[in-house]
């Protein structure tokens, strides 16, 4: 791995999981990084959260895999469990999906966001000595032909050669990318979530069984609804989303207070084993899903701002691959740059944008595929053919390696980019899914 020093200067704004890869791969590509996050101090904050084996391969290439082992040892094991997913009403399990085979090089990661998180955070600021400046409020974004930056609330001005808009749904970065304010919309949909103790789970003979033998994942699929159970940690942590149609304001908010009284009425008619289950709550966050059209783009006139992860592409739930592809670019971002040079820091960020557009919008729309494909059930096809309602876990997007991809790419891309006059009749970027890099 290249530790040469490229004299590129990236600030990233956002330390969530996008903004943290995006400065750890800019550190291992050799770039001088440092994040400015609004967050006064770190807090487990969130519930469950999902990484694809295509950013498992990511995590696995930090401290030769050492960041992988930490985050396992927090995340749900279902190699024996598998994934039963059961009709709304009866409670039969119409399909029992096993588990992949686990790459130790690509592994799936999937524990609570805080937790997570924090194993991240703590790399990037103990073992990489990335500065991470907490409690600063991004306030104005500028740039010019030469450099860009970003203004604080308390006046201080930083200059870079570059910006990553890291700052999630609701980032300020793309009022200036955008010139204008882009309003979500409401996706029709909210998901209530939990997460708790087992304390009161074991204690009633309706939900024990999910807490004794290990980890455990169920689903629960019915008509508009579907209803998502995990035992964590060997049966000790239990968490579950229920999506469910939602047509309120939107809040983009994570704290968000729902209400027990609400779930129950769209568990009326169930199986009586979710009711049981959501009985244990203490505490659950109503989280509306919003949706927004694709970005027209996510660089900045000068291409010296570049937004990233949910600031460009907010995903639904159902893709779980919203924090995954956040990551996938951060690491192309980095290789752009050290590709292209301190000297043509615009045309990386535009080979960026080329080398990540499509895919992402592709991977986006297979979150609307599966609520669909969940929410519009037809039992009797299911019951011919019962593999028709599993999770799709398709290889394009799974066995995807972002960093080959971009060094591969980018010798073309660049060139595309720099001379587009020369490529008139070709498309820029590949159309559909991706090639697999792998
Ligand atoms: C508190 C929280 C809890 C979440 N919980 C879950 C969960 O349980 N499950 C799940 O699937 N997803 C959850 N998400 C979303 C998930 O983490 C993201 O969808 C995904 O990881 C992509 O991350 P991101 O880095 O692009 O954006 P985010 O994770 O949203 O990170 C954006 C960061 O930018 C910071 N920021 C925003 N504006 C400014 C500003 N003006 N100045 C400086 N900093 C700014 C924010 O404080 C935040 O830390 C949560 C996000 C947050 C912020």
């Amino acid at each position: 791995m290249s530790t040469i020093k490229t004299g590129i200067k990236v600030v990233v704004v956002g330390a969530g999981f996008g903004g943290l890869t995006a400065a750890i791969e800019c550190h291992r590509q050799g770039h001088d990084v440092e994040i400015y996050e609004n967050f006064p101090e770190l807090k487990t904050l969130g519930d469950i959260i999902s990484f694809g084996a295509n950013a498992g391969r990511i995590y696995h290439r930090w401290d030769n895999g050492k960041v992988v082992r930490r985050l396992k040892e927090l995340c749900i094991d279902l190699s024996s469990y598998g994934f039963r997913i059961h009709k709304w009403d009866t409670g039969e399990v119409v399909y029992h999906q096993p588990s992949p085979a686990q790459d130790p090089e690509a592994p799936v990661l999937n524990g609570h966001r805080g937790e997570l998180h924090e194993v991240v955070f703590n790399y990037a600021r103990d073992e990489l000595k990335i500065p991470i400046h907490l409690g600063q409020h991004v306030d104005q974004y500028f740039e010019d032909e030469e450099k860009a930056g970003i203004i604080l609330k308390n006046g201080e001005r930083v200059v870079a050669d570059v910006v990553i808009g890291a700052d999630g749904v609701r980032s300020k970065a793309r009022e200036l990318v955008l010139g204008y304010v882009d309003k979500p919309k409401s996706s029709g949909y909210a998901v209530w979530r939990a997460w708790f103790s087992n304390k009161d789970m074991i204690e009633d003979p309706r939900t024990r069984e999910f807490c004794i033998n290990g980890d455990t994942f169920n689903g629960w699929i019915g008509p508009d609804v579907h209803f998502l159970f995990s035992t964590i940690k060997g049966g000790k942590d239990c968490c579950w989303v229920l999506t469910h149609r939602d047509e309120h304001d939107i809040d983009e908010s994570w704290s968000f207070p729902g209400k027990l009284e609400d779930v129950y009425k769209v568990l009326e008619g169930w199986d009586p084993t979710c009711r049981a289950i959501v009985e244990k709550t203490p505490h659950l966050v109503d989280w509306k899903l919003v949706y927004r059209d694709p970005l027209p783009t996510w660089v900045s006139k000068h291409a010296r701002i570049l937004l990233l992860g949910d600031a460009a592409h907010p995903f639904l739930p159902t893709s779980a691959q919203g924090a995954t592809q956040a990551m996938e670019d951060g690491v192309t971002i980095a290789v752009c740059l050290k590709r292209a040079g301190k000297d043509n820091v615009p045309a990386a960020v535009r080979v960026h944008q080329e080398l990540r557009y499509e895919r992402v919008k592709a991977v986006q729309k297979t979150g609307e595929s599966t609520r669909d494909r969940w929410h519009k059930t037809d039992w009797e096809k299911v019951a011919k053919d019962p593999k028709s309602i599993e999770f799709p876990r398709e290889d394009w997007i799974h066995r995807f390696d972002a960093e080959k991809y971009a060094e591969e790419m980018f010798d073309e891309t660049f060139q595309k980019v720099k001379h587009p006059e020369k490529f008139k009749d070709d498309t820029l970027v590949p159309v559909g899914p991706i090639p697999i890099a792998a």
